[in-house]
């Protein structure tokens, strides 16, 4: 097994098989720049860069890592990410004595991931949200339509999506304020006006596009993920009472707006590679647009946890996979653009909420406590049916290789009290 001469623990996510991407700057003063995560540290790759360690690829000198997002990078394309990928991987190596024997340049290169300010990896246009998992879409439309009705007559035959909102896509760690909104309770003859009382996460995980397409000109799906760039964990907050009495006929709207969270390391496709697995067999079989034999999944092991604030530490909540997605990213890719919509680089794809079949593995509190009939049950002997003021919610996420885990770290975000407001 490869390995680096930066001490990487066994059940640390960032070891040298991975070499995720974010965007940084560090607390001590400087500019916005990308580094990768190995272990405890940040490897900034506008010092390689400047130290001539990229000439021999086609980045060095450009100041491709010396950017505020990794749009610049993302644009080139898979050639160049894995020659850039092969020569920190090199850099790295316990073997290699360019970096490990230079004291001088390592102490310029690394950072200790508390030296630095972590930043939206992306400077993102657009934000697409899926509704790929069977599982959640299921329990979803038993919710609400009953057991007959519960899959749409079109879910099986094509991904179904929104298109969301970028502009509120915020950074893990970043808090999250409780939306107002209009909402109709179930007994009220009319609408109210107020903080949401509904209010609930998405376990979900996000794709960057890197270069994207030509308006008119649709990603065939054998080619989609050569336009992928790399997947975060994402959390989809959703206001459930203002959903319900919005969504018709157009969708979501504010219930779905106000806030998405994501992490900040970009893992990529390379790093996922020994992880990919086959999705669950579609039936029926999708149109021919859509039908690709090549396995497009990959297992991603999902946990979230949840922090009230009279609790003592976090409680995990569910445990799910990406696996159990049933519609792949290069689907999702392929049914966005066959109408000859573009996608640009830093374009956002989200999943949906990723549920899998077990109750634990449900990834919503609309479905873990089956909208309010099920209350969670936390160790400190509270409950839960939606999230409440103070609540802080991580998702986390790995693949689990043979000694060594390529991880996601993970996404939080802590709920705020809703603004006072007259009613
Ligand atoms: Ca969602």
């Amino acid at each position: 097994m490869r390995r680096s001469f930066i001490e990487v623990a066994a059940d640390s996510h960032f070891p040298i098989q991975n070499l995720p991407y974010g965007v940084f700057r560090p607390r001590q003063g400087g500019s916005p720049r990308i580094g990768v995560a190995i272990g405890e540290y940040v490897l900034d790759l506008s010092v390689l860069d400047e130290a001539g360690l990229f000439d021999a690829t086609s980045v060095g000198g450009k100041k491709i890592f010396h950017q505020p997002s990794l749009n610049r990078f993302m644009a080139l394309g898979r050639p160049v990410w894995r020659e850039v990928r092969e020569q920190i991987q090199r850099l790295l190596d316990a073997a290699e004595p360019t970096l490990r024997d230079d004291a001088a340049l390592r102490s310029k290169a690394f950072f200790r991931q508390h030296e630095v300010e972590m930043l939206l990896p992306a400077e993102i246009g657009d934000y697409t949200d899926f509704y790929a998992s069977k599982d959640h879409a299921t329990n979803v439309g038993i919710m609400f339509r009953g057991k007959e009705n519960a899959l749409m007559p079109n879910w099986t035959h094509l991904p179904v999506g929104y298109h969301g909102r970028s502009s509120s896509i915020v950074l893990s760690g970043t808090d999250v304020r409780r939306p107002l909104g209009q909402m109709k309770p179930g007994d009220a003859v009319a609408p109210v006006f107020g903080p949401c009382r509904q209010l609930d996460f998405e376990l979900e995980m996000a794709c960057l596009i890197g270069p994207g397409n030509e308006q008119g000109k649709p990603i065939a799906v054998e080619r989609a993920e050569d336009h992928i760039f790399g997947l975060v964990l994402l959390n989809d907050w959703s206001a459930r009472d203002i959903q319900a009495w919005e969504y018709q006929p157009l969708g979501p709207f504010l219930a779905k707006n106000f806030a998405t969270s994501i992490s900040p390391w970009v893992v990529t496709l390379e790093a996922l590679e020994p992880f990919r697995v086959s999705g669950p067999k579609q039936d029926p079989a999708p149109l021919p647009y859509l039908r690709t034999t090549a396995p497009g999944s990959f297992d991603i092991q999902l946990e979230v946890y949840l922090k009230g604030e009279k609790m003592e530490e976090p409680q995990r909540i569910t445990r799910s996979n990406f696996r159990y997605l049933y519609w792949s990213m290069a689907q999702q890719i392929a049914h966005h653009t066959i109408g000859g919509c573009n996608l640009r680089t830093g374009d956002l794809l989200a999943s949906g909420t990723i549920s899998g079949p077990e109750k634990e593995s449900r990834g919503c509190l609309l479905e873990l406590a089956w909208r309010g009939l099920e209350p969670l049950q936390m160790n400190n002997g509270e409950q839960r049916v939606w999230l409440e003021d103070g609540d802080e919610l991580t998702i986390t996420g790995w693949c689990q290789g043979d000694g060594y885990r390529v991880g996601f770290g993970e996404v939080t975000g802590k709920i705020l009290p809703a603004l006072a407001w007259p009613e």
